[in-house]
């Protein structure tokens, strides 16, 4: 992945709302193709919130939002995602529209391998804390992460073995609808 830049005050000149207040978190780190869809907004503002709440107590590096997002490298994301990809193959693909986000660090230390480190885990619990209709209802990371926290697909957990797989290296949070969520609790 590429260099994560903090945020920091004067970074969102021409930015308004809660996008600006993120690209000036210390805590938010991000890719310039991440920091360039906050700057356009495309970003969905449920998304930008989830963000912030998680930034107000650890430092994160977010890969992709939509611009650099690919599910197959070197083949531009459309609105669907590509069969091969596992068994969500055909499904929306919330990337396209701004509505999910890809972290690859947490305090510094890749998503790789620490799915059961502490601050990762508190991420998990960070965002379980969102009530049901702003929460995301595609939250998926590490198998041992979702494995740890214990959560269910009623609270917005994506826990199919194949997308587990397919995080091992990021923890994806995004929304399936443009409005509401499918979060039951
Ligand atoms: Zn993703």
């Amino acid at each position: 992945m590429g260099p994560c830049i903090p945020g920091r005050e004067g970074a969102a000149e021409g930015v308004n709302g809660e996008a600006k207040e993120l690209l000036e978190t210390r805590n938010f780190e991000a890719s310039p193709k991440a920091i360039g869809d906050l700057k356009a907004g495309v970003v969905d503002e449920r998304l930008v919130a989830a963000l912030q709440a998680v930034t107000e107590e650890h430092r994160i590096c977010v890969d992709a939002f939509k611009e650099g997002h690919y599910f197959l490298p070197g083949v531009p994301d459309g609105p669907f995602i590509p069969d091969s990809y596992g068994d969500a193959g055909g499904l929306p693909n919330s990337h396209y529209y701004g509505r999910a986000v890809d972290v690859r660090r947490v305090n510094g230390k890749p998503v790789h391998g620490n799915g059961t480190d502490p601050d990762m885990l508190d991420i998990g619990e960070l965002i379980s804390g969102i009530p049901p209709q702003e929460r995301p209802d595609q939250i998926i990371g590490p198998e041992s992460w979702a494995k740890t926290l214990g959560r269910s697909s009623e609270e917005g957990w994506i826990l199919d073995e194949d997308q587990l797989k397919l995080h091992e290296d990021h923890i994806h949070i995004g929304y399936i609808r443009n409005a509401g969520t499918w979060n039951a609790r």
